[in-house]
């Protein structure tokens, strides 16, 4: 029961601060008055800034998949034809989705750790008529950062939305949803918001609303866009929603707002490129090969005679710490750690250290100092 609780350093779920905690303690509140009207405008207001969308997002008491099927559902129906710009675990997820629906769709395909190439997606969209293209911002799985100002760019002329998973960047990486033309934008409770699991949201774009408005009605119940857009204009939800995690919501944002976005966004890049410094002088080298290297996850790439998961085992038994190793085709092959939410310097430090003793042990490395040495010059620069 008094075990200390491990100490979690996954790239999602994140830790949750005390405050958060606290604020999910509160009574609960009907949720159809006043007091449900604030909350939710507070997680509208305090979101939109970190989107940089034009309209206010809906929330839904789902994960992070639940809000992916949701977005699939409302820009394509029989007869229409997707493309998933494939570069990793959760754009297949997507194309999951998309075939359990029974929804045409065709894939870019581009080798793990890579991001999606905007030429190529230039050239699909000149020979085929698409309701919708779908990219991952941040693919935690490999590190990769999508360019979605490039991609969106090369939608804008075409009807295709533009639908995106950002599930791990909200908040840990820059977003301009209007300004780069992401015409649906999915997030979730869970990573970079550094709150519960639960939440689930998307903010649609102009664009989107005209599409869903004119164009054919989408099969929706649960988690209809426009039935919730109608009831989020009343200050409601649909249906009974999620008062704890909106309550976390609400003061993780005031946490984020009062250490300023740019401030929040600058500390997850210090941190993972510190991360990433630290690794490297231990021999463990960035896995990612896109130009855009996530500041919200640092994945490395094992040298042939280490096991991932043999490094995940070793973390827990002799820190208590929970690192992630891969439960896809990279499984063995590499180590994530989260860079994003409430993590600090410190935090870093530890990775590091433990890291270092970790390799020192298992496979006789020499110098475990280096990794923690090599992050300070990052930190301090
Ligand atoms: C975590 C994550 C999800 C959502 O996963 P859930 O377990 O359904 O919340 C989706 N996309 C990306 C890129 C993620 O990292």
């Amino acid at each position: 029961m008094n075990a200390p609780a491990p100490r979690l350093r996954l790239p999602g779920p994140t830790a949750v601060p005390a405050r958060v905690r606290r604020a999910m303690a509160a009574p609960t509140i009907s949720h159809r008055g006043p007091e449900f009207e604030a909350l939710l405008r507070a997680c509208e207001s305090g979101l939109r800034p970190l989107l940089g969308s034009a309209n206010d997002p809906l929330f839904f008491a789902s994960s992070g998949t639940g809000m992916m099927e949701a977005a699939v559902l409302q820009v394509a129906g029989p007869g229409e034809r997707l493309l998933i710009l494939d570069n990793g675990q959760f754009a297949e997820r997507f194309a999951a989705i998309a075939a359990a629906h029974g929804l045409a769709h065709d894939l870019l395909p581009t080798p793990w750790g890579g991001a999606p190439d905007p030429a190529l997606l230039r050239a699909r969209l000149r020979d085929g008529d698409y309701a919708a293209v779908l990219a991952v911002h941040n693919e935690s799985a490999t590190g990769a950062v999508a360019d979605l100002a490039a991609l969106g760019a090369e939608i804008a002329d075409h009807r295709a939305l533009f639908v995106v998973d950002s599930v791990s960047g909200v908040g840990g990486l820059e977003l301009r949803q209007a300004d780069w033309g992401v015409d649906v934008l999915i997030g979730a409770s869970q990573k970079a918001l550094m709150c519960p699991p639960g939440l689930a949201f998307v903010a649609l774009s102009d664009k989107a609303w005209r599409a869903l408005e004119q164009g054919p009605a989408r099969p929706a119940f649960f988690a209809g866009f426009l039935k919730a857009r109608e009831s989020a204009a009343k200050g409601q939800t649909p249906f009974t929603p999620a008062l704890p995690q909106l309550a976390a919501l609400r003061e993780a944002l005031a946490m984020i707002h009062e250490e300023g976005i740019a401030p929040v966004l600058a500390r997850h890049r210090r941190l993972s490129a510190a991360l990433r410094a630290g690794g490297a002088a231990l021999g463990l080298a960035s896995f990612p090969s896109s130009p855009l290297v996530s500041d919200t996850v640092a994945v490395f790439a094992l040298p042939a005679d280490m096991d991932g998961g043999v490094l995940v085992r070793a973390f827990r038994d002799r820190f208590g710490t929970v690192i992630a190793g891969a439960r896809n085709r990279l499984a063995g092959r590499v180590i994530r750690f989260g860079t994003m939410g409430a993590v600090q310097a410190d935090d870093i430090r530890r990775d590091l250290e433990e890291l270092g003793a970790v390799l020192a042990d298992l496979y006789g490395h020499a110098a475990p100092e280096a990794g923690l040495a090599a992050a300070e010059r990052v930190l301090s620069a």
